[in-house]
Formats: C-alpha cells, sequence, structure tokens
C-alpha cells in the first residue's frame, strides 16, 4: 500500500512568509523559525510544529516521519516522547499556540540530551520553551498612513 503524505509544511522562517496563515514576515530570534503542518485535522490529530532552525529537509524529514505514522493510527499528545527519529535521544512532544491553533511542537534536546525546561539547556534548543510569538526578534508594526 502506497503511503501518500496528504498534509503541508509551511516554513515560516527569516525572509519566508506563511501565505496560508496570513502571517507577514518578520524576524526570527537567531536560530529559531516556525516550521508547521497543516491537514492532520483529517486524521482528528493536532498539527506538528519544529522552531529550531534546522536545515529545512530536516525539520521535514522529522514532520512527515511523524506525520506518517499519525497517518497509520498513532496518536500522539503533549508529554509523548517519540523515539526512531535519531538513534541517539528521544524527541518530545508539547503543547504550544500557532496562529490562533494549538499544535504539537516537536522538541529536540540538545546534545547532552538536555530538554529546554533545564537551565543548562544549551542555545539554540533552550528556544523551543519560547511561545510561537516569542520567536520573534523584532514583531514588524503595520505602518500607519496618515
Ligand atoms: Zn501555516
Amino acid at each position: 500500500m502506497k503511503r501518500k503524505i496528504d498534509w503541508i509544511i509551511h516554513a515560516v522562517s527569516n525572509g519566508i512568509a506563511c501565505a496560508d496563515c496570513g502571517k507577514i514576515e518578520k524576524s526570527f530570534i537567531p536560530g529559531a523559525c516556525n516550521f508547521h503542518t497543516h491537514g492532520l485535522a483529517k486524521y482528528g490529530h493536532p498539527d506538528l510544529q519544529i522552531v529550531i532552525e534546522y536545515p529545512p529537509q530536516e525539520i521535514a524529514r522529522i514532520l512527515n516521519t511523524i506525520g506518517l505514522r499519525v497517518q497509520d493510527g498513532a496518536r500522539f499528545s503533549a508529554g509523548d516522547l517519540i523515539q526512531g527519529i535519531y538513534e541517539d535521544c528521544d524527541v518530545r512532544l508539547d503543547t504550544f499556540e500557532e496562529t490562533g491553533r494549538n499544535v504539537l511542537r516537536v522538541i529536540i534536546p540538545d546534545k547532552f540530551n538536555r530538554y529546554p525546561e533545564d537551565p543548562n539547556c544549551e542555545y539554540p534548543y533552550n528556544l523551543q520553551a519560547f511561545p510561537t510569538e516569542m520567536l520573534l526578534d523584532a514583531p514588524s508594526q503595520p505602518m500607519t498612513m496618515s
């Protein structure tokens, strides 16, 4: 049986805006971004998000790997640890808000396997504890025409 990826990934990072969300381009804290899926709701599952600025292909690999498990019937919730994404560590899912909806953010531990709530968690891994809006360095203000 052929498996088909029937969700999309929006890449919102420095210089790239998300068309569907209506998000305008803003500047992210260095090391942060907002990649997220749309379309897992059809499986009765929250969408997924990654906010650490890994190469886009790597982010897509992680989101699609978890998405395919959801398609296969897995149901994840906040606090779940997911094995098999990396050889040497688990990733964890936490609930965060993304453009007015709740998503499950994939939290990747640093190289010492420390998660963001650990005060020693290294940059930029510690950024994963921030609400999505806080990942923006300088929220741009709409221009006022007067
Ligand atoms: Zn989006």
